[in-house]
């Protein structure tokens, strides 16, 4: 089986249509050595001011044995075009996937038809593929909705299961069954309804402790923003339309529309609005502020690690000012 590794959400139907294996990178590098990961990257000559996620997924690659790299040359991050000219240099071979900005359908659709040439397989196999992913996908929206209507599942949970269906940790059957099992875990959980309603926006934090903290303080996180976005919860029947509707790539303008309808459905009180050191999505930030309409917390994350006592106290005084 070819081992395919990329550096983020992207159509993986025609991959996993044709039988790859399929392996979000970011994924990888935050579960494990992520520190070690960013330091060796450091010391292989990568730059100290730039994004840790680009430098761990830097040093996993060069010590995995992917057979391919695929990365979003538009819709993501331009340092994603020079990790990829440093690792093509090594050796490795590389494809490539590009959102158009413009969201223009045909370019888009020419994209996929891209992926499905070079796979072998046809748009047929790729929308049957798709309806097999999309009963996962119906599955975490059930488990979204528990999060934000009963609050049976918590922030950080929510976090966990939605940041899996970018790809599916690698088995969509066996994270269904793990699914359902988890749905059993939580039946007797009561309806918790108190407590701060916030929601969390932008790439997943770099933090490990961040959902832990805000729950020992009674806020609870009832909307994940991007890793929703992961999740593909509109389902669509068309893939086009599927990869359409999916913000991140896009304008600020289009995460802008959908935070705003979920900040009324889940009646959030306040948003954190998580950026990355050094990442362009920082400038995004100044619309969010402008247009939210409820208070936002920006907060920045560099390395992988824990908070740091600044950031908890900026977090505090945050949840003192929405619950006074
Ligand atoms: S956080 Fe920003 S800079 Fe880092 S990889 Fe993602 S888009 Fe690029």
């Amino acid at each position: 089986m070819k081992k395919i590794g990329f550096t983020t959400s992207f159509p993986i139907e025609p991959f996993l249509a044709a039988g790859f294996q399929v392996t979000d990178l970011n994924n990888v590098f935050i579960s494990g050595r992520s520190n070690e990961l960013v330091q060796s990257a450091e010391f292989q000559g990568y730059p100290r001011n730039i994004c840790a996620w680009i430098k761990g997924m830097y040093a996993l690659i060069k010590e995995s044995d992917y057979d391919y790299i695929l990365g979003v040359i538009q819709g993501d991050c331009s340092n994603t075009h020079s990790l990829l000219s440093t690792l093509e240099d090594s050796g490795q071979k590389i494809l490539y996937f590009s959102f158009p900005y413009d969201r223009d359908r045909g370019a888009l659709n020419n994209e996929i038809a891209k992926l499905e040439k070079f796979c072998g397989v046809s748009r047929d196999e790729t929308q049957k593929m798709k309806q097999e992913l999309d009963r996962v996908r119906a599955k975490l929206v059930k488990l979204d909705n528990l999060t934000w209507q009963t609050c049976q599942v918590s922030g950080e949970e929510n976090h966990s299961w939605l940041v899996a269906a970018s790809d599916f940790n690698g088995d969509h059957i066996l994270l269904e069954d793990q699914l359902d099992n988890f749905f059993i875990s939580i039946e007797d959980r009561p309806h918790n309804k108190n407590g701060l309603r916030l929601g969390y926006l932008g790439v997943p934090p770099i933090i490990s402790d961040l959902y832990e903290f805000l729950e020992s303080r009674n806020a609870h996180v009832v909307f994940n923003e991007i890793q929703r976005q992961f999740a593909m919860p509109y389902l669509e029947n068309d893939i086009i339309e599927q990869y359409w509707k999916y913000t991140y790539p896009y304008s600020v303008k289009e995460r802008l529309t959908d935070i705003l309808e979920q900040i009324k459905i889940r009646k959030l009180q306040g948003l954190i609005s998580y950026t990355q050191s050094f990442c362009h999505r920082q400038i995004d930030n100044l619309l969010i502020r402008k247009y939210a309409g409820i208070p936002v917390l920006t907060l920045e994350g560099d390395n992988p690690g824990v908070l740091d006592e600044r950031t908890k106290l900026r977090l505090e005084s945050f949840i003192d000012m929405l619950t006074l």
